[in-house]
């Protein structure tokens, strides 16, 4: 079997290699491509404190802040009122908001929209832990 240029690449690597962090996967562009060790805002919190995490998403407050599946759900009530309903699935709602939490956590400020780039391992982490119902079939919360 002879294998794409493309289908090697993704073997090969499935830690791009500007990552530093050992949490990034490949994302569809380039700039997506971003590891938490290359933003300034993302190793500041990395740095201050005693945690060792070698990557934001090891950080404690990582999954305190983004994974929270209640905290998440009051942080929306939060947006809702004040920019109206998101008419999506639960979980894409619960990645969006893990996406502004995030925003928030680092960057402290927050509008309507994310409009930073976050790294690949943060936005690979939100959506391992809620993935689009669409592909994964019904899941329940308390079977893992
Ligand atoms: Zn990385
Ligand atoms: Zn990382």
């Amino acid at each position: 079997m002879k294998l794409t240029v493309m289908q090697i690449l993704t073997s090969l690597k499935e830690i791009p290699e500007r990552c530093s962090c050992g949490n990034c996967r490949i994302m569809p562009t380039v700039r997506e491509c971003l590891c938490c060790k290359e933003v300034d805002k993302i190793t500041d919190i990395m740095t201050e404190g005693v945690t060792h995490a070698q990557c934001i998403c090891e950080h404690p407050g990582f999954h305190s802040v983004c994974l929270d599946r209640y905290l998440l759900q009051v942080a929306y009530y939060q947006y809702r009122q004040q920019y109206g309903e998101r008419q999506e699935q639960e979980n894409t709602r619960a990645r969006y908001t893990a996406y502004r939490q995030f925003v928030r956590w680092c960057w402290h400020y927050l509008g309507k929209e994310v409009r930073v780039v976050l790294p690949s391992c943060v936005v690979s982490t939100i959506r391992d832990a809620f993935p689009d119902q669409n592909y994964t079939g019904f899941h329940s919360p308390d079977s893992d």
